[in-house]
């Protein structure tokens, strides 16, 4: 569900590098909404998630139609005799694990997803993952990860289950030589794109995480190099930094620049020379520019204001200030994972303010205050806002839609823009 979660009333503070802290109420997701996106990403695996009905409707209002088509993930609902302790609430898991497996044989992979009230009442779904992948090794693998929101905002759902697989990963062959780890769903078309570019840059051994089937986990090791595609994979590259990969420090692949930054940190990791380089992303990258130029005509000098929601804020600020020409406000973050976006804080205007957390009604009024042109937010807030007045674009879309890359710049653009326009369409 969206949280509206009360903390106690902690003024907001600037911390000593600017950004100013938030704590108070908050209008986010909770993790659980990432199964949205990963189920259809890796295309034999389950989400089970142990919870309540408010889970299920949650992931039925945020899936939308894919319900009706046999989607691959449900809810297993906790009823009150197993919040009461009446029945083994493990064993009434195993059974509906067991009638699922066997109505669906084309799963390999099951998520155990943990929920707030499967952590409140301490349903170890660790031990359970173990169990049932031991009773139905080998042709299933069973893991567990928390999507609740007691833990998780939004899109840390896709990095607790990202590290969650880091432990199945198997070991590379040292003789195998270095490859790279590309860590973050992606669309497929995105992903295709990007591995035709590494491969002309020399880089082949690359591969994707999560891969499209469970049957293609990546091997890792020591001379495993990582590029996270997502910023919000703080708990995912530990676990692969613990294995001995070594992390490559870059922007996100977000705009023309942002995707060109991204790819030549990786080449640089791999001894690429930067005349190779240059010569293969140029021509690509001024095809994003003159993608862009017409939205630039559009955006260029209005004010934007981004509220907390996916901790994608940050790079998308950098794209809107530097490659579309707009001026930043606020830009609100869930979460600021300080060395992950080093290379992005490196390219904001200088000045910008950033916020980490929300007290959505402070929040509310610096925004309200400012009148921006555009305000960047989630759905609870969107209407509200319109019917102030204010502009605003679904920042869920932004999660959604494929967005990273050079060919995808155009697009990312246009979601922005769009709203803009709707507006002065309305208005004639
Ligand atoms: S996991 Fe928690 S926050 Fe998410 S839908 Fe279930 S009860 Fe609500």
């Amino acid at each position: 569900m969206t949280i509206h979660a009360q903390a106690c009333a902690v003024p907001s503070t600037s911390s000593p590098d600017g950004v100013l802290r938030q704590r108070g109420q908050r209008e986010v997701f909770c993790g659980l909404t990432g199964i949205v996106w990963l189920h259809r990403k890796i295309q034999d695996a389950f989400f089970l998630v142990v919870g309540s009905r408010t889970c299920a409707h949650l992931i039925q209002s945020a899936a939308g139609v894919m319900i009706f088509a046999e989607p691959r993930f449900a809810t297993a609902i906790m009823e009150e005799r197993d919040l009461a302790g009446l029945v083994d609430a493990n064993d009434e898991l195993d059974r509906i694990v067991a009638q699922l497996l066997a109505r669906r044989p084309d799963i390999k992979l099951l998520f155990l997803v943990g929920s707030c009230p499967s952590e409140v009442i301490k349903l170890d779904l660790s031990r359970a993952a173990l169990r049932l992948s031991q009773r139905f090794a080998p042709g299933v693998r069973v893991l567990n990860y928390s999507g609740s929101g007691i833990e998780t905002t939004f899109t840390q759902g896709e990095d607790a289950c990202l590290a969650s697989l880091v432990p199945v990963l198997p070991v590379a062959d040292r003789a195998s030589g270095p490859s790279l780890l590309v860590v973050g769903a992606l669309a497929d078309v995105v992903e295709d794109q990007f591995r035709r570019i590494f491969v002309s840059l020399g880089i082949d051994q690359v591969a994707f995480l999560p891969p499209r089937r469970s049957s293609e986990l990546p091997a890792i090791g020591l001379e495993t190099r990582v590029l996270l595609a997502q910023p919000f994979l703080g708990d995912t590259a530990r676990a692969l930094e613990e294995r001995g990969c070594r992390r490559i420090a870059a922007p996100f692949p977000l705009g023309g620049e942002g995707t060109a930054l991204w790819l030549a940190a990786a080449a640089d990791a791999f001894g690429v020379s930067r005349a190779h380089v240059d010569r293969t992303l140029a021509p690509l990258q001024a095809r994003a520019e003159r993608a862009l130029a017409r939205y630039r005509a559009q955006l260029a000098g209005r004010r934007v204001f981004l509220f907390p929601d996916s901790q994608i804020e940050i790079p998308l600020a950098r794209f809107l200030a530097r490659e579309i020409g707009m001026e930043l406000v606020e830009v609100g973050t869930p979460y600021l994972h300080r060395e992950h976006l080093a290379s992005e804080l490196k390219l904001l205007p200088q000045g910008v303010l950033l916020s980490e957390g929300q007290d959505v009604e402070r929040q509310l009024d610096r925004c309200r205050a400012a009148r921006p042109d555009l305000v960047v937010c989630g759905l609870g807030l969107a209407n509200p806002l319109e019917a102030e007045g204010l502009t605003t674009k679904w920042s869920i879309e932004l999660i959604f839609t494929p967005i990273q890359g050079f060919e995808q710049a155009g697009d990312l653009a246009e979601l922005f823009a769009r709203p803009l326009l709707r507006q002065t369409r309305l208005a004639v």
